[in-house]
């Protein structure tokens, strides 16, 4: 077995994935699969009519707003993060079972693009307005500009993860991608149309909202695992300095989303304040920083538990499991981790 070292390992024979040297990769993977599905599955029906109703039984200006903005946003990020994925992540991580999941992300991405093509065609929204929006509405593109400047150093053609400071670049686009762009940028988008899903509103929009998030939990573990394990293999990279940079950068992704936030949202709808979201973005950064070995900076309590139902609700009796396990009967591959072998 070659040595554990994720990055920089001439031993990695990027063909071979057995055995395995990082269990939490596989098992990523195998949430991944398990949570299967595509946007044909839930039905549009009750969304067109409500879209196209005028008037007090159909949706308010300011939910429409809030509606668009968020399709906006979500219908170009995803490409955004594919492309990373594809073009940048893979290439310097030659870790098989890394790559495997990094596969499977990429295909999550594209049925996640593929949601937004669903939504727009069924409720019949422009694509040119949609899909213009990361560069006409300013919050979006800041958000956008923000995570491209971040990682402009990867996507270098040139750029190689050698020595202190190059890891430390890539450690870097690590946290733009997965911990902000992921894992902050996307929660004001899902704290609002959750939030129109509990007041049956949108309730597919809503419902293919609720498995993006269930599938970006699962990104987001495997890249905080992925930024720990980098981290605990070069712990010379983790020097003080470093890590006041990152936790400014979260911080600023923070700003941009609470900015983004208010211009959705600048009045607030029923159940759901601008301030709330605020709160709730602060406490999700928490999270985010925690999970990678970083200080807690806001301390701010959860204002929306009603989140963290929905994000355990797979494990209750909900749609979730009526569609999930219709995919699980592949028959399920158990793993013995301590000798990455199949039992
Ligand atoms: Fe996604
Ligand atoms: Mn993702």
């Amino acid at each position: 077995m070659s040595k554990k070292q994720i990055l920089n390992n001439s031993e990695v024979d990027p063909n071979k994935i057995l055995p395995m040297n990082y269990p939490w990769a596989r098992a990523h993977y195998k949430t991944g699969v398990s949570n299967n599905w595509v946007p044909e599955e839930v039905s549009m029906q009750l969304d067109v009519e409500m879209w196209k109703k005028k008037g007090s039984r159909g949706l308010s200006d300011d939910e429409r707003k809030m509606i668009l903005y968020n399709l906006g946003f979500f219908s170009t990020a995803e490409s955004l993060t594919a492309n990373n994925i594809v073009l940048a992540i893979y290439r310097h991580i030659t870790n098989p079972e890394c790559r495997q999941y990094l596969l499977r992300q990429a295909y999550e991405e594209a049925i996640h693009t593929d949601t937004f093509i669903y939504i727009s065609d069924t409720l019949g929204l422009d694509p040119n307005e949609i899909y213009n929006m990361y560069k006409t509405i300013p919050s979006i593109k800041e958000k956008d500009d923000f995570v491209i400047e971040m990682t402009k150093s990867v996507f270098d053609r040139d750029f190689k993860t050698k020595g202190v400071e190059n890891i430390q670049k890539f450690v870097h686009d690590l946290v733009g991608y997965y911990v902000i762009m992921e894992g902050i940028f996307f929660y004001a988008g899902f704290a609002m149309m959750l939030s129109l899903l509990r007041h049956n509103k949108m309730v597919g929009v809503g419902e293919q909202f609720q498995f993006i998030l269930r599938d970006e939990t699962v990104h987001l573990a495997f890249g905080s695992d992925l930024i720990n394990t980098i981290v605990e293999e070069n712990p010379e990279i983790w020097s003080s300095e470093f890590k006041k940079d990152l936790v400014l950068k979260v911080k600023k992704g923070v700003e941009l989303e609470k900015k983004y936030a208010y211009e959705a949202l600048p009045r607030g709808i029923l159940g759901l304040r601008p301030e709330a979201i605020e709160q709730y973005l602060e406490y999700v950064a928490d999270r985010r920083l925690d999970r990678i070995g970083l200080l807690l900076e806001y301390k701010t309590a959860n204002p929306f538990p009603w989140m963290s139902e929905i994000m355990d609700m797979r494990k209750e009796k909900n749609f979730f499991e009526t569609r999930v396990t219709e995919y699980r009967t592949g028959g399920q591959l158990d793993w013995d981790e301590e000798n990455n072998t199949p039992l």
